[in-house]
Formats: C-alpha cells, sequence, structure tokens
C-alpha cells in the first residue's frame, strides 16, 4: 500500500489522504478547507488534483464539514462509490451537508448530496468496534471509537503486500481521525463514552496534532468544575439586572447537545447558584415561567433526533455504542430515565418541554407578553459568522443586563475572534462593525468557558493515544507517526514531545521509531518499503500531476546544487548545472501552458 497526503497539512481544515492498495484507490476524508494553506487536492476549490471518477470508495472519519465538505463535489465529479463510515455519522453528515448545499455560493446541490452512498459499517448487527472488516482482497478495516462527536472513528487498516526483497510483509496503518477528550476511565465530557486505542500491530500511525502543543489545566478535565464555571457565569448574568438574557454562540453539532445537558444537570437542582442570586433579587420562588432555554437552531433540533437515537443504540454485547456510562449517575436516573430524558432534551418528545425549574424550547416563544426574568438562548453559528445568533447579537450586545458566552475555538478573523478579544480582557476595543455596530455600543459582558468544552485531546491526550499499551500483548514497534490536521506550530510541538517521549523509552510505552510531518507537495509513501516514493499514478492523477512531481524535482536539485556551499566547491559549474535545470523548468513550464490551452 502506498498513502499520499493532500490536506489538512499545517492546517487544521481540508482532511483528504490518497490510499493504493493494489491498484484500487481509497480516501480516507474528503473534507472542505476554509482559507487555509496546506491543503493540495483541490487547488483552485473546485477542481480536485485527482480524478474522482477513479476513486473505488471512501472511509469518512466524522461528519464535520472540514472531514466530509467536499464529498458531494466529488460525486459531482465522477466518484460513485460506496462511503465507508456509521450511521450516526452517515446522518450526521447528510443534515450537514443538506444545510451547506443551501448556503449561498454552495458549489454543489441537494441533489449532489442525496446521491451519496453511504454504508454504515454498524448497519451489521455483529458490528464490534476493533474486529477487522474485509474490503478487498488482502486488505481489511478496523474500526476505533474515537470520542469526538458523536459517530466519530478511526480507522486501523491492515494489508499484505510482497515487499522488494520478494517477502510477503503484513501492515497496519492507522488513521486516527480527530481524537476527542473522554478516556475510558475517565468520560468527563457529557455525553460520549471514552476514545479507544490503536491495536498492538500498528505500524504507522496517522494522527491529528490539533492541539499538539499544549496542555490544558487540569481543571478542565472535570465535569463538576464545568457545572460549576456554568453556574458562576449563569449566577453573575442573573446578578446584573434585569430583564437577564445569556446567549450562547453555539456549534450546532455536539456542543449544543453537551450544553443541553449540562444546563439541566444545573437547573433542574435547586441548589444552583442561579436561583440564590434570583432570590436576592427578591424573586424567592423561581420556576419553570422563570427560567427558559430557548434552542434556536433548526439544525441542531435534527442533529438532537439523532443523537437521542444513536445513545440509545447498543451493541449485540449489550454495551451501548456511545452513551457515556456515567451520565445516568450524573443525572440521578437508572439508564432507562436518562435515555427518555434525551428524548425530551432533544426535542423527540416536542418542540417545548417543562421542567421543575425551567422550561425548554426550539421555537420562538412570540406570544410571550415580556422576557422571562432569565432567557437562555443558544444558537448558531459557534463563531458568529453568520446564522440566527447574528440577529440576537445585534439585538443584545448593547444591553448591559445581557451576558454573551463563549465556549468554543474562534477562528482568526471572525467575528467570534473580536468578542473572545473582549472576553479576555474587558477593556479591549473590538471590532463590531460587520453588525452596524461601534465598539463603545456594546455594553453586554462577554465571557468565554471554552477550556471546559474543547472536543480536542490536548498533547498530553495525544501523547496518551499513542503510547498507551496493554501490556498484556506483545507490541509490534510503530515505524512512523505521520501528524496533520494541526497549524504547522502545532505539528512542530506534538513532533518535539513524541521524540522526547520515545527517547525516554519507559517500559509501559509502545516503541515509536520516528515522527514526520508530511509536506503539502509531496510524494506517495510506500509502507511495505517504508520510504517516499517519487512517481505518477496516471490512474487517479491528472498528467498535470506529473508536471508537479518533475518540476519539484528539478526545484530540489537546483536548491541542493544552488546552495553558497556547493558554489564554493566549484563556482563556474554549479551556475551553469543551476542555468541549465531554470531552462529546463521554463520549458516544461511552456509545455504545461501549451497543455493546459490544448486541453481547455
Ligand atoms: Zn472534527
Amino acid at each position: 500500500m502506498k498513502i499520499k497526503f493532500l490536506g489538512a497539512l499545517g492546517s487544521v481544515t481540508g482532511s483528504c489522504t490518497l490510499l493504493n492498495h493494489r491498484g484500487r484507490y481509497y480516501l480516507v476524508d474528503c473534507g472542505s478547507r476554509q482559507g487555509s494553506a496546506g491543503n493540495i487536492y483541490e487547488p483552485d476549490g473546485r477542481i480536485f488534483r485527482f480524478k474522482p471518477s477513479a476513486i473505488a470508495a471512501v472511509f469518512l472519519t466524522h461528519a464535520h464539514m472540514d472531514h466530509c465538505g467536499r464529498l458531494p463535489s466529488l460525486a459531482k465529479q465522477g466518484f460513485n462509490g460506496p462511503i465507508y463510515c456509521t450511521q450516526a455519522t452517515a446522518k450526521l453528515a447528510r443534515l450537514a451537508l443538506l444545510d451547506a448545499a443551501n448556503l449561498p455560493g454552495s458549489q454543489f446541490g441537494t441533489d449532489d448530496v442525496e446521491r451519496l452512498r453511504f454504508k454504515c459499517f454498524d448497519d451489521d448487527p455483529r458490528f464490534q468496534f476493533g474486529r477487522p472488516i474485509g474490503i478487498d482482497a488482502n486488505l481489511s478495516v478496523s474500526i476505533i471509537r474515537t470520542s469526538h462527536i458523536l459517530g466519530a472513528v478511526g480507522f486501523e487498516f491492515q494489508f499484505a503486500e510482497p515487499s522488494s526483497c520478494g517477502s510477503r510483509q503484513r501492515r497496519t496503518i492507522v488513521f486516527s481521525g480527530d481524537l476527542g477528550n473522554n478516556q475510558d476511565h475517565h468520560c468527563y465530557q457529557a455525553l460520549l463514552n471514552g476514545r479507544q486505542y490503536p491495536s498492538t500491530h500498528a505500524s504507522y500511525i496517522v494522527c491529528e496534532s490539533t492541539y499538539g502543543a499544549s496542555n490544558r489545566a487540569a481543571l478542565f478535565a472535570s465535569y463538576p468544575e464545568r457545572i460549576a464555571a456554568l453556574d458562576r457565569v449563569l449566577a453573575d448574568a442573573v446578578a446584573a439586572g434585569a430583564p437577564t438574557t445569556v446567549v450562547f454562540p453555539c456549534f450546532s453539532l455536539q456542543r449544543t447537545q453537551e450544553l443541553i445537558i449540562d444546563l439541566h444537570c444545573l437547573l433542574s437542582k435547586r441548589q444552583s447558584g442561579v436561583f440564590a442570586k434570583f432570590a436576592s433579587r427578591g424573586d424567592p420562588s423561581a420556576n419553570s415561567r422563570q427560567i427558559e432555554v430557548m434552542v434556536d437552531s433548526p439544525l441542531a433540533q435534527k442533529y438532537g433526533q439523532v443523537f437521542a437515537h444513536e445513545l440509545r443504540r447498543v451493541r449485540q454485547s449489550g454495551k451501548p455504542y456511545y452513551l457515556n456510562p456515567e451520565l445516568p449517575s450524573r443525572l440521578g436516573l437508572t439508564n432507562d430515565a436518562c435515555l427518555d430524558l434525551l428524548d425530551r432534551l432533544f426535542g423527540v418528545r416536542g418542540a417545548t418541554q417543562m421542567f421543575d425549574h425551567y422550561s425548554l424550547s426550539y421555537e420562538q416563544s412570540w406570544g410571550r407578553m415580556q422576557a422571562p426574568p432569565l432567557q437562555i438562548i443558544i444558537a448558531g453559528s459557534g463563531m458568529c459568522t453568520g446564522g440566527r445568533v447574528v440577529g440576537h447579537l445585534r439585538r443584545l450586545l448593547p444591553v448591559p443586563s445581557c451576558t454573551v458566552v463563549l465556549t468554543g475555538y474562534q477562528g482568526e478573523g471572525t467575528p467570534g475572534a473580536e468578542l473572545m478579544k473582549r472576553a479576555r480582557d474587558s477593556s479591549s476595543p473590538i471590532n463590531v462593525a460587520d453588525w452596524g455596530m461601534r465598539n463603545s455600543q456594546v455594553k453586554a459582558r462577554i465571557v468565554e468557558i471554552s477550556g471546559f468544552y474543547s472536543g480536542h485531546a490536548d498533547c498530553a491526550g495525544l501523547l496518551d493515544y499513542l503510547f498507551h499499551k496493554d501490556s498484556e500483548h506483545e507490541f509490534s514497534a510503530v515505524k512512523r507517526v505521520f501528524l496533520n490536521h494541526g497549524e504547522q506550530s502545532a505539528r512542530e510541538g506534538l513532533e518535539r514531545a513524541i521524540q522526547i517521549r520515545a527517547s525516554e523509552r519507559r517500559c509501559d510505552d509502545r516503541v515509536i521509531e520516528g515522527v514526520e510531518l508530511p509536506h503539502p507537495v509531496g510524494s506517495w509513501f510506500d509502507l511495505i518499503n517504508d520510504r517516499w516514493v517519487r512517481e505518477w499514478h496516471p490512474v487517479v492523477e491528472p498528467p498535470e500531476e506529473a508536471f508537479a512531481i518533475v518540476m519539484n524535482l528539478l526545484a530540489l536539485v537546483e536548491a541542493t546544487i544552488g546552495t553558497p556551499a556547493g558554489m564554493n566547491a566549484n563556482s563556474s559549474a554549479q551556475s551553469s548545472l543551476v542555468e541549465e535545470l531554470r531552462a529546463m523548468k521554463a520549458i516544461l513550464q511552456q509545455i504545461r501552458g501549451e497543455f493546459s490551452r490544448i486541453v481547455s
């Protein structure tokens, strides 16, 4: 097997890796990029750098757009194979893609989404995480749960091929997908059970590195602390005066569902600080007429219904597929009562639910004469780039008794990043011109609790994933770890951390022999012979790719012999060689120009 890294190299969007096993080509993920570098598979954002019709199948890790967002375009341009994933991912990805198809400027339509053929591993009642499933002759795949979002998994491909010296070799390559925080022994986040580890046989691991260079404080790995932080935010909001409105700009997938559970944990008990503040405000009998949680997001409601269904599912062994085993006891409920509650919280039992001390609604209560004493609004988008939250913020940012709570990553240049500046420094000026507002008009409190809600493992979590070893089994060494899905500084930070940890040679650790950061303009990596190879695969790669390979080679040779050290050795011969290389490049560029003219 050979692999070629195409996307999410030095960035966190546009995940895509090409696999070649005995003449058949597969993709792991086919995500959209969001304006960042490091993705070469669709240079102009429309045309793939491979032939979609030559792809036999896609293995999809999870339903985030940076992993699935280009699938409809892939189908539109000729891909007709199955998309292997979990049932949860198929349902969530379909909803996400249908929503994206209706956005202005979308490069695909709903018909392109409808033609995608999801093939779910867990359609088979005998499905088990970690058990190999045959894909092709001498190729099988095991599914590893990652606890990043509902349905998210990594893939472990097992294959056998003859090596260059003729002997038959068995190898295993693991694709981590995005890794969440929950671990088997510590499911501190609300909904999902723990993530699993690569098997004993992993010879290569492709690992994400989103937070590879940083570690979160231990505080953030505590569910009671998370609830306490949320309690403080709401109590402070009530103390700020009436009418109290708290807005959570929130990602509609996973973050919204977690927040709904957290708010229920808090508001279903009278001991919350919110009620004490109400009492001190002269409202001693806070009840469901006084606190309203409003989820203003039709997409989040659709996702919620998938959550309610999938969290209910159990495997043949009787164990749940995804449900956090700690959730029922945290809520003080039996398993069945907990699942019924999830149906109510996620909108399966109707758009409005009354609980003892608060109400939860998925629809605007237009008929209400006046706002309740405390209204909590959850609305997308998470980075405030669009969606319903924009209307709420326009209305509420000038109101001093309102609070905006950020719970997630805010990309550079987004309105959410401006709000984050103010959350971290209450005197910081912010630019809200996009919403027709001046800095001086922003009177609402802006706070953040994003550390508690991250869906990605930090450096320590990634090291735990990579080095974890079940001491009962014989382990083979990992030849190389390839790092993708991280900004360059995060990849480099994780690379250093892996090297340091590997050099310690702890007896409980898996052995890792090397770590690498694949480049955006890369070669194929031969997993049987353990080396990079410069090849053009005309079945899947257009002629343009052959040009690119030769041009890169020439640039490499030019850079090597054109270095000052080389020039000193034999300056006139070296410089004439460099001149000749440049002439060759120019001619090739000319041929490429002619070629594109003929093709177009
Ligand atoms: Zn993700």
